[in-house]
């Protein structure tokens, strides 16, 4: 019999009842150094004074009224992405899937807008990750995601992560975008090679093509910087974001120039929720910490010590960990070959580190951005006991 749960998820039987700063507590009492953030979303950790405060000043206040209404905090909100980003213009969503399916229908409006409504093609990369509604399942083409659910989403065409090359070779005449993470998150905490996302911003230029960032996981100060982006020479045409943005409330944004926005006139796209007074309150909060004088210079030097430690876990234990990878608090262990990520993952668990499996054989972290030296030791700390018993348990079988 199916379960009143659909059962899309493989789930531990933990549950939790509360949370503190980097804590997370169990209904069975015990406790978690949560270095998964319900993957990179809780960026201030759990509970954050300023975070409740908000959700509870506006929750006293009244919680949602339609877009066809002014909503201060929403145009408060669009005012600090337009001051502090590379966009002229954002719209609120729900989630990181709908910022993304957003940025897909802007492409193919700015180019029928322009004349040229055969430009619909968009080039994205493998190993990409952009949500599950039907065309982001497409647009990341896992075929674990995709299989079962065609008709296929058109427009679609993938090559290598990081290959100018191959990505010069896919554009043609029908080619109106380039779609890509500067890091990818589900794909293993992989980033771009260097001087790729300015390479792609001159071959887009260079065909007219708009690029599109999917900024959902590596954006919100997750690498140390606003947007991931912002390590590179380059700005974006659209960029989608969510996870961090809301902290732990369901929250996303797609930002956009001027110039890519231009189809998006009144009545050409809408949400319900998106941008509602409650969502906004906490992303208002949110924005206001990561941009407080320091809080990023904070990032990096933690992030700069937990990659020194990584790198030190490789060099340690060469048969268990064989590379340290990502940027800032975007940290990734790979695991060798024979290894499963269950086995760090679960063995970490047990004694009290969340942290998450991603693609490329890779146990990734997304730390709160507010962590300090002493959880980093404790997560290395159990990382270093996990690579210990795996290669005791490679001696016992030898
Ligand atoms: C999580 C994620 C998404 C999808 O976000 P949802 O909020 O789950 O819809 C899209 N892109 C990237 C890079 C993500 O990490």
């Amino acid at each position: 019999m199916i379960p009143a749960l659909m059962p899309t998820y493989r789930r531990t039987d933990i549950a939790f009842e509360r949370g503190e700063g980097p804590y997370l507590y169990s209904t069975d009492g015990r406790r978690f150094l949560d270095f998964a953030s319900g993957i990179a979303v809780t960026c201030l950790g759990h509970s954050h004074p300023a975070l409740v405060e908000a959700l509870i000043e506006q929750g006293r206040k009244f919680w949602h009224c339609s877009n066809i209404f002014t909503i201060p905090g929403q145009q408060e909100m669009g005012e600090k992405f337009v001051r502090d980003t590379f966009a002229d213009t954002v719209f609120f969503g729900n989630s990181g899937s709908e910022a993304v399916e957003l940025g897909i229908k802007m492409i193919r409006k700015y180019h029928h807008a322009n004349g040229n409504p055969h430009k619909t093609g968009i080039v994205c990369m493998r190993g990409a990750f952009h949500g599950r509604t039907l065309a982001t399942i497409f647009a990341g083409g896992q075929e674990s995601h995709i299989d079962g659910f065609g008709p296929a989403v058109q427009g679609f065409r993938h090559v290598a992560f990081g290959n100018m090359n191959e990505l010069r070779d896919a554009i043609d005449d029908e080619t109106g975008g380039i779609l890509f993470e500067p890091i990818q998150g589900e794909g293993g905490y992989r980033p771009a090679p260097d001087g790729f996302l300015e390479a792609v911003r001159e071959t887009a230029d260079e065909f007219g093509l708009l690029v599109m960032l999917d900024e959902v996981q590596c954006g919100n100060g997750r690498t140390g910087r606003l947007f991931a982006h912002e390590w590179s020479d380059m700005t974006p045409d659209i960029m989608a974001t969510a996870k961090g943005m809301g902290g732990g409330f369901p929250v996303g944004a797609c930002l956009a120039t001027e110039e890519a926005a231009k189809g998006m006139t009144a009545g050409t796209h809408g949400s319900t929720y998106g941008g509602n007074p409650l969502a906004m309150a906490v992303a208002n909060a949110v924005w206001d910490v990561l941009t407080a004088p320091g809080f990023l210079e904070n990032v990096r030097v933690q992030g700069e010590a937990l990659h020194a430690e990584l790198r030190a876990l490789v060099a340690d234990y060469p048969e268990v960990y064989v590379e340290a990878r990502g940027r800032g608090l975007m940290a990734g262990l790979k695991l060798a070959d024979n290894l499963e990520t269950r086995q760090v993952v679960d063995f970490v668990r047990e004694r009290g580190l969340l942290t998450v499996a991603a693609g490329e054989n890779v146990v990734r972290m997304a730390p709160p951005l507010i962590i300090g030296r002493e959880e980093i030791d404790e997560a290395v700390a159990l990382l270093r006991a996990a690579a210990e018993e795996l290669m005791a348990e490679e001696r016992d079988v030898a």
